[in-house]
């Protein structure tokens, strides 16, 4: 049997060992246009920012340790073209220039996404950059020898990560943001400002409700960026606007695309054409609360439906269980976590939701170390049952109790369940009634 698998990262490389593991005698081969394979696309922000030593650091496995596992690794080979009636690809080596047709027995598209570059983008002046891999981060470190001012466009997690990154780095930050507040697809408005706070408190400028119209440059450098509130000036702009799947390979070769923009599939990642499987974030999956079609492109969810498809291209049989919205980042001291719904999301979709926001500390309250930890919990209203939660705390390792909620939305579990579940207890890790169970309390 032969497994192919386009794209090398978390969902292809997840797909690969999972698939090996389950058929030792099955061909595995991926091929992946770019330089690195297996590695942590979420510790860019921090490779920047300094807390992670070098680039090296975030790749868990080489292409020569996947070659000791019996898995080919081909560098610099794109595939370009799917005959899913002949089940060949054809696959172009960027170092000889060289196009051959390779065969499978089962295919992968574990393609990811790619940055949106909207037209005001012009990523050819020096200086401007989006961040999606290593070679993006290599380009923003090289770019930030002699920068002082450094503007990103976009306040969703990955700008916020990034703002923190080159503030630690001693660039002067501004954020611009087209919506009315930062991290307005994670939050509901009353807990978006607290983000908003937290890096003007650590010296960033926000420009909210600001729309780039576009780049200035000289000499081939960005100068600034032109907005409808006034220019600004910059010596780097990151554009963090959002992602988009790349589906053009499931486009051509007759496969499915779900109305999210993503690739479709079942709950064993198989697409709509026989033979082919997709995973990762060029993938869409199902949201438990909801049972509606998503794309929430997220580390766990790709290497989870990597795995998933690895198993079944192997001859087993594995299910994806779908997901249920979980998020978390920090910004600075600041940790922000959501799961399921916003208040403003089950609105939205026309579920009778209602919400109870707790403040209360993350520590019990007389320790030394306990710092104030706010929380939404929303719930359907009547049924009681839980539609999700919304966290944001000073101590960010605090607001990992969301996984508490996640695990509840899992089970379809009520507001009763969350207040009846025995959660852990001492005092330098919450009060005796954690804030979750105050918050299940109000709500019942
Ligand atoms: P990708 O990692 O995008 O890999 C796809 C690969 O396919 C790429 O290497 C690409 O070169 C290759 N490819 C595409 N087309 C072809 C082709 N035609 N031929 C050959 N190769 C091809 N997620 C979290 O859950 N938490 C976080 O904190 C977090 N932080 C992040 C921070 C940053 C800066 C970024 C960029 C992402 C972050 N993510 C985070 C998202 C997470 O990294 C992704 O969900 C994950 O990398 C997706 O893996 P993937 O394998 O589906 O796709």
């Amino acid at each position: 049997m032969r497994i192919v698998i386009v794209g090398g990262v978390a969902a292809g490389m997840s797909a690969a060992s999972r698939a090996m593991r389950h058929n030792p005698h099955a061909e595995v081969v991926v091929f992946e246009r770019g330089e690195y394979i297996s590695y942590g696309a979420c510790g860019l922000p921090y490779v920047l920012g300094g807390e992670v030593k070098d680039f090296e650091a975030l790749i868990a496995r080489t292409p020569q340790q996947m070659r000791g596992r019996g898995i080919s690794v081909r560098l610099r080979h794109e595939v370009t073209g799917v005959d899913a009636g002949a089940r060949t690809v054809t696959v172009v080596d960027h170092a000889s220039g060289r196009s051959v047709a390779e065969p499978y027995d089962q295919l992968l598209l574990a393609t990811g996404v790619s940055a949106i570059r909207p037209d005001w983008a012009r990523t050819e002046l020096s200086g401007v950059h989006v961040l999606r891999d290593i070679p993006d981060g290599q380009a923003i470190e090289a770019s930030l020898q002699g920068a002082s001012r450094a503007i990103i466009v976009g306040g969703g997690y990955i700008g916020l990560e990034l703002a923190e990154a080159l503030s630690c780095r001693g660039l002067s930050v501004a954020v611009v943001e087209k919506a009315p507040e930062v991290a307005g697809r994670m939050l509901d408005p009353e807990y978006q400002h607290r983000v908003r706070g937290e890096l003007e408190d650590n010296g960033v400028t926000v420009h909210c409700s600001t729309t780039v119209e576009g780049l200035t440059g000289r000499d081939g450098r960005v100068t600034g960026v032109q907005t409808d509130g006034g220019f600004l000036h910059a010596d780097m702009v990151i554009v963090a606007v959002g992602v988009r799947p790349n589906v053009d390979l499931a486009r051509a070769a007759g496969v499915r695309i779900g109305k999210t923009g993503a690739v479709a599939v079942n709950i064993r990642q198989e697409t709509s054409v026989a033979g082919i499987f997709s995973a990762g974030d060029n993938t869409e999956s199902i949201h438990r609360v909801t049972r509606r079609k998503v794309h929430i492109p997220l580390g766990l969810t790709a290497n989870r439906m990597g795995r998933v498809a690895g198993v079944n291209m192997a001859g087993g049989d594995a299910t994806f269980p779908g997901v249920v919205g979980s998020s978390i980042f920090k910004t600075f001291g600041l940790g922000v976590a959501r799961t399921g719904l916003t208040q403003q999301e089950a609105g939205t979709l026309g579920l009778d939701a209602v919400s109870v926001d707790v403040r209360s500390t993350d520590h019990a309250g007389y320790y030394s170390t306990a710092k104030p930890i706010y929380v939404r919990l929303t719930a359907e209203r009547g049924t009681g049952r839980l539609l999700g939660t919304q966290l944001v705390c000073h101590n960010h390792e605090s607001v990992k109790r969301v996984d508490v909620v996640a695990a509840l939305l899992h089970g379809r579990g009520k507001v009763q369940d969350l207040f009846e579940t025995d959660l852990s207890y001492a005092p330098p890790f919450s009060g005796v009634w954690d804030v979750l169970l105050v918050a299940a309390d109000r709500l019942s």
